[in-house]
């Protein structure tokens, strides 16, 4: 039976947070991962640069509670990820990881030495480029955020796995997989290749959701919510499936981890997930708040047909007021759809794949979301 640890945390300190990490990695079993000099790679979440305070990227002070445990079995620490569209040192720096990093002497990657890795049984891609020095360890230890997420309803632990690729060859993927569902089937293609990879190896899934991002994540459209837990597993979709529950969210709209759940990638059923330290009615008070607009399934199903998008669906809209003109979101958009016109980021809509990657990246929560049509309201009611 998969295990999910939980411990209520709702506080940065660090010796705190370090007991509350440890009872985690007892109740799931920390012999089976921790040995003694094993090579490990430190994945946080690490999006774009933003400050630990905004619940977007893994708080420093979680980051350093686990290197700390980790320092009692190695050295051998490799820490990075792959930020979206700007160099890793800069990022680390702004969401103040890259202190932590040389306060422990762990070694930063670079990311681009590239490797491929294979889905033996894919529905759609069968090949990913990853970062190798992700893949070549012993131990992967998976750092996600707790957040809502404008795509694909929530990003936690096997969404953030979707960072072992590079810069922006990320952004390609919204191309190659354009619609929600499609997107949803990759990220199993490419979690289903890190699986076979890391076979006779470990994971470890230990998300920091001491304050976590509600409403429009995984960028600086979503509010920081403090929602005082840790969850650890060794399945990324078990974890991710009892993080839809403690945050009332709705476990029949998180497909990423239903389409895992499908192809045995892990236990997405929460009858068959044994959930250890607090219980679900711990947390009985704590709520997010969904993204706007949430997909059903019958909505996931209508937007398989590209054409239907424009019509059907809300486009990302420039705040005039809030855009300092970085470009971020020009620089990321998959299908080249924004450009500057006149100083600012102009939509070509018919051109936008509505996968939100610009306001994933946005420093200043500049890109908001038009209403949905009349006819998307109508069409894409909950009917599930
Ligand atoms: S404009 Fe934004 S939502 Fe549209 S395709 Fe570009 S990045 Fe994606
Ligand atoms: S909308 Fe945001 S990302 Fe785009 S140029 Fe303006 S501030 Fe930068």
């Amino acid at each position: 039976m998969a295990i999910v640890a939980i411990q209520k945390c709702s506080t940065y300190e660090k010796e705190v947070l370090k007991e509350k990490i440890r009872n985690c990695l007892d109740a799931i079993g920390s012999a089976e991962f921790l040995k003694p000099g094993m090579k490990v790679f430190l994945k946080p979440n690490c999006v774009g640069a933003f400050p630990p305070e905004l619940g977007i990227t893994t708080h420093p002070v979680f980051l350093e509670a686990v290197v700390e445990i980790l320092k009692e079995y190695t050295d051998d620490i490799i820490f990075g990820d792959n930020p979206a569209t700007r160099d890793i040192i800069p990022v680390l720096k702004k969401c103040g990881l890259y202190e932590i990093a040389l306060k422990h002497n762990l070694k930063i990657f670079r990311g681009n030495d590239l490797i491929t890795i294979k889905n033996p049984n894919p529905r759609i891609f069968s090949e990913f480029q990853v970062s190798r020095e992700m893949i070549e360890v012993d131990l992967l230890v998976n750092l996600p955020k707790l957040k809502t997420h404008s795509l694909t309803y929530m990003s936690v632990a096997e969404k953030n796995l979707f960072g072992m690729i590079y810069g922006l060859s990320k952004a390609g993927w919204h191309v190659r997989a354009n619609n929600p569902l499609q997107f949803g089937e990759a990220l199993n293609d490419l979690y289903g290749a890190i699986l076979k990879a890391y076979e006779g190896r470990r994971m470890l899934h230990l998300c920091d959701g001491i304050l976590g991002l509600e409403g429009e994540g995984p960028g600086t459209g979503g509010r920081p919510k403090a929602a005082g837990v840790i969850f650890a597993s060794a399945d990324a979709v078990s974890l991710d499936r009892v993080a839809a529950s403690v945050c009332k969210l709705d476990p029949e709209k998180i497909f990423v981890t239903k389409i895992a759940h499908e192809r045995e990638y892990g236990e997405g059923d929460l009858k068959n997930i044994d959930i250890v330290g607090e219980s679900l009615s711990a947390f009985e008070d704590l709520k997010f708040q969904e993204p706007v607009n949430p997909h059903s399934t019958f909505g996931l199903r209508l937007l398989k047909y590209n054409f239907l998008r424009n019509l059907l669906l809300e486009h990302p809209r420039i705040d005039r007021e809030r855009c300092i003109k970085c470009g971020e979101c020009v620089k990321i958009c998959p299908p080249k759809a924004l450009k500057f016109k006149k100083a600012f980021p102009h939509l070509r809509k018919s051109d936008c794949i509505r996968c939100w990657c610009c306001a994933e990246v946005c420093p200043k929560n500049a890109i908001l979301k038009s209403k949905r049509p009349l006819i998307g309201r109508i069409a894409l009611k909950n009917r599930d």
